[in-house]
């Protein structure tokens, strides 16, 4: 791995650690009706990494496949003693690419968002700051967000699938 920055995390109880190698692809801060309930709180924060770059350093995941909005499911990566979620995948891409929750990282400010999403659903207390990372009624257009290295990282990921 070229990325010498890396970052780790862990469950509440620690039985699963892990190590992300370089920057996230993006980062996500959800605020559907959806991950407000599977959070039990106001938002989700997700910060995508090629699966090959999320390392697992101790224990192991249990995957639960929970109902998603799409209607294809998402794959929630748990530990099987805490349960608590460290990472998921959503939709046709299987495990290509990890959705790492923020707040199981043991430095979790390093990764703000990048973009708030579904916004027509975000709690009212919560401010966005002006000037921060754009916000959208909904979802997003991916390639007029993402940076050109990020996007160049989904598509040798997707065509490695053969997708
Ligand atoms: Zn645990
Ligand atoms: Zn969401």
């Amino acid at each position: 791995m070229m990325d010498t920055e890396t970052y780790t995390g862990h469950c509440t109880c620690n039985h699963v650690r892990y190590r992300l190698h370089g920057r996230p692809m993006f980062v996500h801060c959800c605020h559907c009706r959806w991950c407000q309930r599977e959070t039990g709180t106001a938002f989700a924060l997700n910060a995508m990494y090629e699966a090959e770059r999320v390392e697992l350093l101790s224990g192991d995941v249990e995957v639960i496949n929970t109902p998603s909005n799409s209607g294809k499911g998402q794959l929630i990566a748990r530990c099987p003693k805490c349960r608590v979620a460290v990472w998921s995948n959503y939709g046709g891409m299987g495990d290509l690419v990890r959705f790492v929750r923020v707040g199981t990282l043991d430095e979790p400010d390093r990764m703000p968002p990048d973009v708030h999403i579904f916004t027509m659903s975000k709690q009212p207390w919560v401010t966005l700051p002006p000037g921060g990372a754009p916000a959208f009624h909904g979802f997003y257009e991916r390639e007029k967000q993402w940076p050109k290295d990020a996007l160049a990282r989904r598509a040798a990921v997707l065509a490695k699938a053969g997708m």
